[in-house]
C-alpha cells in the first residue's frame, strides 16, 4: 500500500552510496528523491538497474502463500563448485559505470523523448504518411508497413505538420547553392572502382604495410576510419600471395559491416559475392569452395575455434575494429594469441580506429604498430549551451537549420536506436512536407535511415548518392562510428547517447539501455565530418557534460555482459579455469561465477563445474544456452520437432504486423492464432499453419504476419536441423499433445517462473520482481491467468513486461528445478 511503499522509498533513499561506495551528497540524494517522487517505483528502479546506485531491493512478500493448491516452496541451492567463493546476492551489483546519475546527462538518457511520443501518437492517428516516404526517397515506410494502406489513401488527408521553426533569414544563401546546381564532389560517380582504390590513404603505404606483415606475425594496424583497413588490407594479403596456402579471414564485431564490406569487396575484385570474396554470419554462410577473402562476425570465428582450435584453414586474420571490444573479439584475442604461438605460418592482424593500439600491441607482447597516414580536415566543434531535455527534437531542429541555412554537405545524425531513428525521420519528412505545402523554396532531402535490422538492401542505400541539388541525410546508430564510412560528410549531429548491452547479475538479464557515449566515441562521431573537406560537428550536449560527464573511453563488452555462452564457449575449449583466461581486461569474477552458477542451474555443468553431456551438446548451438537446453530437453521428451520450431520462432524478432492503422483488424487476426496457455505455442501454431499453407507469402499478408519474419525462422530451423542431424538427434513429434513442450519450456525457463498476485500482475518466484503479462499475450484468451508461468525474457518499456509466457504446473517447477523449488506436502 501506498504509505508502505512511501516508508520503503524514503528508507532506500537514506541508504542510497554511490557505485564506489561512497556516500552520497544531501543535495544529490535530495535531487535523486525529486526523481523518484516524478515517478516513484519505476524511477529508483532504474537506478538500481543502471547500476548507479547500489540499494536494498525492495523484496515483496508473499502472505496467501498456502491458499494455493499446491504450495511451492522457494529456496536456493549453490553448485558445490563454488562453495566459499560464491554468495548469491539479492542487491543490484553495479555493472555500468554511470559517473554521477543526478546529472544531466544520466536524467535525460532515463527520460527519452517526448518527439517521439507526440510521433507515435499522431501515426496512430494518421491514415496516410505514404508520401513521406516517397519525399524521403527511402522505404522506410515500406518498413513500417505504408505499403500496406497505399490503396486506401485518399487526396484530402494531408498532413501537417508543426512548422520546422527554422529561421528563414539565410534562406537565400542556400537557394543560390541551389541554382548553381552545385554538387558536393561526385567521387563515387566520376572514378571506377579501381581508382577510387588507389586514392585511399592505405595505398600510398601499400609495399611498407605489406613488408612489415611479411617480417612479424602480429601487426597493429591503426588508421582513420575510411582510409581502406576494411576493405583494401584483405585484398592487399590475398595479392600478396598470402591466400595461395589457405584464406584470408577478417572479423567485424557487426553482422551488416560484414554483409556490406564483402559485397563492396566482390564489387571492387568484380567477382560474385560468395565465390572469391564471401561472408558468414549467424544463421547465414555466404560462402564458396573458391572462397579466399571471408569476412564474418567475429563471433562465428570463434565458433570456428570449437571445431578447429588451431584455425588451420587460415593463414591469416584480420580482427577488424578491435577497439570496439566486443565481447567475442575480446575472447578471441586469448584464444588467437596461443594459435599464434602454436602455428608460426599463422599471421595476426589487429585493425583498430587510433584508440587503444599500445595496449593491443602491449598484449601480444609489444609487437609493432602501423599507422597508415591520415587524410582528414579539420572538424569545428560546437556545444550546446544548455543541456538539451529532447535530443531528438534538437537533432531534427538542427538538421533542418543546417538544411535550410548552410552550404552543401551530407548530414549524419547519430541516434541510439530503431526507433528513434524512425521517429527522427519521420518528423525530418514531416517538416520538409511542410516546408513543401507552403510553397517555400526548400531544396530536397534524401532521409535515409541505417540501423542493424534494417533490410541489407535498405542499407546499402546510405552509399548513394544524391541527386544534384539534392542534400543527404543519415540518421544512424553507432554503426556509422566506425564500421561504415560514408564519403561526403560534411556536418554530423551528435546526440552524445547510444544504446548498451548490459547485463544486471541480478536481475539475470541483458537489457539495452541508452547511456551516454564515451569521449572517444564522441571524438569519432565528430571525426565522420572531417573526411572529405573541412566540416562541423554539432553536440547537442554541453561542454561541461564532454569533459566531466562522458567517461574517457567506452567500457569493455565482456565487462557487462551476461558470460554463459562464453564460459561454455571456454569450458568446451579444455579451458578449465576461467579466472586464469588470458583476458585482455578480465570480466568481473563475480560475473563469470554467476553464468557459471546458471550452467549449473541449466545443467550444463556438474557439481565440479565440468561440462556434463548436456552441455557438450549445448555449445554446438549458436544459442543462448536456456534456448539450447529447451531443445535438447525436447529430444528427452519426444517432442523436438515442435520445440525446434519453437526456438526458430524465438531466434527472430516478432512475426506478428501490427499497422498503427488497422490496429483492430490485425489484433483480431492474431488472437486467431492464440493458443491460450502460452504465447509459445501461439508462435508454433502460427508457423504449423504457415507450413499447413505451403509457405505462402500472400498467406502471411492475410493472416498480418510478417513473411520475411517467417522466412527468418525458417531459415533457421533448416539450420537447427542441420546440427541435429550431425549430433545424430532424431526429430522425435508429439502430435496434437502440446503439453509436453510446455513441460521442454518449463525445463529451460523454470528460473523465470512467476507467480500470479493479480490481475495480469505476476511476481518472479525467486526474487519478487513485479512482471507483467504483455496486453498481447494468449494467456489472456484462458478466461482466468494461470498461477504459475515462466517467460521467455523481461521487457522494460513502461513496465516490467514478460515477453512470451507459458503457464506452467508448480509440480514441474519442483521437478525440473528442484535448487529452487520444491513442493509442500
Ligand atoms: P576503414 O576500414 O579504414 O574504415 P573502409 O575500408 O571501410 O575503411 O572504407 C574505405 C572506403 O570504401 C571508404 O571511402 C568507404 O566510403 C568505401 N566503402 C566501403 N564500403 C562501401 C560500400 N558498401 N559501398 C560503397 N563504398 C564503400
Ligand atoms: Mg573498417
Amino acid at each position: 500500500d501506498e504509505a508502505s511503499f512511501q516508508k520503503k522509498e524514503a528508507e532506500l533513499a537514506k541508504r542510497l552510496v554511490w557505485q564506489d561506495g561512497s556516500k552520497m551528497t544531501l543535495a544529490q540524494s535530495k535531487k535523486l528523491s525529486q526523481l523518484t517522487a516524478d515517478n516513484a517505483q519505476w524511477e529508483d528502479r532504474q537506478l538500481l538497474r543502471s547500476g548507479a546506485v547500489r540499494g536494498t531491493e525492495l523484496q515483496t512478500e508473499f502472505d496467501d502463500e498456502d491458499e494455493r493448491k499446491v504450495i511451492l516452496l522457494v529456496h536456493d541451492t549453490k553448485p558445490p563448485f563454488l562453495d566459499g567463493r560464491f554468495v548469491y546476492t539479492k542487491q543490484a551489483e553495479p555493472i555500468m559505470p554511470l559517473k554521477d546519475p543526478t546529472s544531466d546527462m544520466a536524467i535525460i538518457s532515463r527520460k527519452g523523448s517526448t518527439l517521439i511520443r507526440e510521433i507515435h501518437e499522431k501515426q496512430r492517428m494518421n491514415k496516410s504518411r505514404q508520401r513521406f516516404w516517397e519525399l524521403a526517397g527511402s522505404k522506410l515506410g515500406d518498413i513500417l508497413g505504408v505499403e500496406k494502406t497505399a490503396e486506401q489513401i485518399d487526396a484530402d488527408t494531408s498532413v501537417v505538420g508543426e512548422q520546422g521553426e527554422v529561421d528563414f533569414k539565410e534562406e537565400a544563401k542556400f537557394a543560390q547553392h541551389l541554382k548553381k546546381g552545385e554538387a558536393v564532389s561526385d567521387f563515387a560517380k566520376s572514378k571506377t572502382l579501381s581508382q577510387q582504390r588507389q586514392y585511399l590513404p592505405i595505398f600510398s603505404v601499400r609495399e611498407e604495410l605489406l613488408q612489415v606483415v611479411r617480417e612479424n606475425q602480429v601487426v597493429v594496424v591503426v588508421g582513420e576510419t575510411g582510409s581502406g583497413k576494411t576493405t583494401q588490407l584483405t585484398q592487399y594479403l590475398h595479392e600478396d600471395g598470402y591466400t595461395i596456402s589457405g584464406i584470408v579471414g577478417c572479423t567485424q564485431p557487426r553482422r551488416v559491416a560484414a554483409m556490406s564490406v564483402a559485397k563492396r569487396v566482390s564489387e571492387e575484385l568484380e567477382t560474385e559475392l560468395g565465390d572469391e570474396v564471401g561472408y558468414a554470419i549467424r544463421f547465414e554462410d555466404v560462402t564458396g569452395p573458391n572462397t579466399v577473402i571471408k569476412y564474418m562476425t567475429d563471433g562465428v570465428l570463434l565458433k570456428e575455434t570449437l571445431k578447429d582450435s588451431d584455425l588451420e584453414k587460415y593463414r591469416v586474420v584480420v580482427m577488424d575494429e578491435a577497439h570496439e571490444r566486443s565481447l567475442s573479439t575480446d575472447v578471441l584475442f586469448g584464444i588467437l594469441k596461443k594459435v599464434v604461438a602454436r602455428r608460426r605460418d599463422f599471421k595476426l592482424i589487429v585493425t583498430s580506429a587510433t584508440l587503444n593500439a599500445q595496449k593491443f600491441s602491449n598484449f601480444f607482447g609489444s609487437v609493432p604498430i602501423f599507422r597508415i597516414p591520415g587524410r582528414t580536415f579539420p572538424v569545428k566543434t560546437l556545444y550546446s549551451k544548455t543541456p538539451c531535455e529532447d535530443y531528438v527534437e534538437a537533432a531534427v531542429k538542427q538538421a533542418m537549420t543546417i538544411h535550410i541555412t548552410s552550404d552543401p554537405g551530407d548530414i549524419l545524425i547519430f541516434m541510439t536506436g530503431q526507433d528513434e531513428i524512425e521517429a527522427t525521420c519521420y518528423a525530418l519528412a514531416e517538416r520538409m512536407e511542410s516546408f513543401e505545402s507552403s510553397n517555400k523554396e526548400v531544396p530536397k532531402l534524401l532521409i535515409l535511415p541505417i540501423y542493424s535490422q534494417l533490410p541489407a538492401d535498405l542499407q546499402a542505400k546510405i552509399f548513394q548518392k544524391a541527386e544534384d541539388g539534392s542534400r543527404k541525410c543519415i540518421v544512424a546508430t553507432n554503426i556509422a562510428e566506425t564500421s561504415l564510412t560514408v564519403d561526403g560528410i560534411f556536418y554530423v549531429i551528435d546526440t552524445g547517447y547510444g544504446k548498451i548491452k548490459v547485463y544486471n547479475p541480478c536481475m539475470g538479464m541483458d537489457a539495452l539501455q541508452v547511456f551516454p557515449v564515451s569521449r572517444a566515441a564522441a571524438d569519432q562521431r565528430a571525426g565522420r565530418a572531417g573526411r572529405t573537406g573541412p566540416g562541423t560537428c554539432y553536440r547537442l550536449y554541453t561542454e561541461s557534460a564532454y569533459l566531466n560527464e562522458m567517461l574517457p573511453s567506452p567500457v569493455p563488452e565482456i565487462q557487462r555482459t551476461n558470460l554463459g555462452n562464453v564460459v561454455l564457449l571456454l569450458k568446451s575449449l579444455k579451458i578449465d579455469n576461467l579466472l586464469d583466461f588470458d583476458f585482455m581486461d578480465p570480466p568481473p569474477q563475480e560475473n563469470i561465477l554467476n553464468s557459471m552458477y546458471q550452467l549449473w542451474v541449466l545443467g550444463a555443468l556438474n557439481n565440479v563445474g565440468n561440462l556434463t553431456d548436456l552441455g557438450w551438446n549445448m555449445v554446438e548451438f549458436p544459442l543462448d544456452p536456456p534456448l539450447a537446453k529447451m531443445l535438447l530437453m525436447g529430444e528427452q521428451l519426444g517432442c523436438i520437432n515442435e520445440v525446434l520450431t519453437v526456438v526458430s520462432m524465438l531466434s527472430v524478432p516478432s512475426v506478428f504486423f501490427r499497422p498503427k492503422d488497422r490496429v483492430e483488424e490485425s489484433d483480431a487476426a492474431r488472437e486467431k492464432f492464440f493458443v491460450p496457455e502460452s504465447d509459445h505455442l501461439t508462435l508454433l501454431n502460427v508457423y504449423q499453419q504457415w507450413k499447413a499453407n505451403q509457405y505462402r507469402g500472400d498467406w502471411c499478408n492475410d493472416h498480418f504476419l510478417h513473411v520475411k519474419g517467417l522466412r527468418k525462422a525458417r531459415e533457421v530451423r533448416s539450420q537447427l536441423l542441420d546440427i541435429l542431424k550431425t549430433l545424430k538427434i532424431a526429430l522425435t513429434s508429439c502430435g496434437p499433445d502440446w503439453d509436453v513442450v510446455r513441460k521442454a519450456i518449463c525445463s529451460a525457463y523454470f528460473h523465470n517462473a512467476a507467480r500470479l498476485k493479480g490481475v495480469g500482475e505476476y511476481v518472479n518466484c525467486r526474487n519478487g520482481m513485479p512482471c507483467h503479462l504483455h496486453p498481447s499475450s494468449a494467456l489472456y484468451g484462458l478466461g482466468y491467468t494461470p498461477d504459475y508461468v515462466v517467460y521467455h525474457e523481461l521487457i522494460l518499456t513502461t513496465r516490467e513486461y514478460m515477453q512470451c509466457a507459458t503457464s506452467v504446473e508448480p509440480q514441474w517447477l519442483a521437478e525440473l528445478g528442484p535448487m529452487f523449488f520444491s513442493v509442500k506436502d
